[in-house]
């Protein structure tokens, strides 16, 4: 029955909060706190009156952390299952939204590997994904295969960060080379000339992610802030084995979709004042249709508006249908970001 779909499609998308802790130098500076999270009520609030504001304004989302959460604890509560669910053969996304030096990337990443090689404690959601995928497929002693992919999308371009290394070129060059998007028929995208690699353990993972965001992060000094004006979407693709029906092989097969996005301030008035009109027009676009169609997916509207942005064609078979969707809204506790807060809790709200 319909009702009975809509629960499903409802449950298909989740909206969480975390809110970092103050820095060093912000406690130094006595900067004051306008956020109050209530994780057992999954409550964020923003307290407007220490800017003057008379009201408080709450908002209620799947799941609050607060500035204490551990890495491992938001793993544990919020994505294990989305990775269950991937080894189950669904295609699941996870993003991070919020203004920039909120935490996306430290949620998303972390540290990677401590010095042993070890998974980190400040480990973040993709290579503890990356250690769950594997951990399960050797328990089940199970026949699988797997590749991955990690690009950056900059200007509604794609940029392969796991191109191989071509000292004919230079830097800046070779990180703009543009890799073209095509549709495949069949409602999926095809993305041409983009490097996949085999992968064979969570060891070549973390070598392939350590390369990828170091390169990410070269080009941010060269390319004026690119990280916090570009999205990176890591992907993860699992063929598990599972038997066979006569003569056919029966495949199961799941994708597992990390992204990083571009700072929400990006999109809220002042960034794209102070930003350059074609950038901020460029940006506006992925954000924001990210927004509208994840608003249709969950109000059941019928037209999905995947075709307007590059970021959403490239996703579009892991959005949407039987495929699941996290988004983690990152937010500063500091009463100086509180606009940005209101608009970044404003954007996740919609999309619950
Ligand atoms: P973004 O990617 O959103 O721009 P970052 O992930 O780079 O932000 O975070 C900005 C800074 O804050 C980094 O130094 C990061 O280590 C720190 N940080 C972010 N979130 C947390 C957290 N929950 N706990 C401790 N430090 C954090
Ligand atoms: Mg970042």
């Amino acid at each position: 029955s319909s009702s009975r779909n809509d629960k499903d499609k409802e449950a298909n998308v989740q909206v969480m909060v975390r809110c970092r802790p103050l820095s060093d130098e912000e406690q130094r500076l006595n900067v004051q706190h306008a956020i109050l999270c209530n994780e057992q009520r999954r409550e964020v609030t923003v307290l407007q009156s220490v800017i003057g504001r008379q009201l408080d304004k709450a908002f209620t989302f799947d799941k609050v952390f607060g500035p204490r959460a551990q890495q491992r604890s938001i793993y544990e509560h919020a994505i294990s299952p989305i990775v269950h669910d991937v080894l189950e053969g669904f295609n699941c996304t996870v993003f991070a939204y919020g203004q920039t030096g909120t935490g996306k990337t430290y949620t998303m990443e972390g540290e990677i590997r401590s010095k042993s090689g070890e998974l980190s404690a400040d480990a973040g959601v993709t290579p503890r994904a990356v250690r769950q995928i594997f951990d399960t497929l050797e328990a089940q002693k199970a026949d699988y295969s797997m590749k991955v992919t990690f690009l950056e999308l900059y200007n509604e371009e794609i940029i392969d960060l796991l191109a191989p290394e071509d000292s004919s070129r230079s830097m800046e060059d070779r990180q703009r080379r543009p890799i073209s998007l095509m549709e495949d028929g069949k409602g999926g995208a095809v993305i041409r000339g983009l490097e996949e690699e085999v992968v064979y353990s969570a060891n070549d993972i973390y070598g392939l992610l350590e390369r990828g965001s170091a390169r990410r992060r070269t080009g941010d000094t060269l390319l004026n802030k690119q990280s916090s004006r570009s999205h990176s979407v890591f992907s993860i693709t699992i063929h598990v084995k599972e038997g066979a029906l006569g003569d056919q092989e029966l495949i199961k097969c799941g994708r597992l979709n990390l992204v990083d996005l571009a700072g929400s301030e990006n999109i809220s008035r002042s960034g794209v004042r102070e930003s350059r009109a074609r950038e901020a027009g460029e940006l506006n676009k992925s954000l924001l249709t990210l927004g509208r169609v994840i608003t249709a997916l969950v109000e059941h509207s019928g037209h999905v508006p995947y075709r307007d942005s590059k970021l959403t064609r490239l996703l579009r078979e892991s959005l949407g249908g039987k495929a699941k969707t996290c988004i983690i809204a990152t937010i500063s506790p500091s009463a100086h970001c509180l606009e940005e807060t209101l608009s970044t809790l404003d954007y996740a709200y919609r999309a619950k």
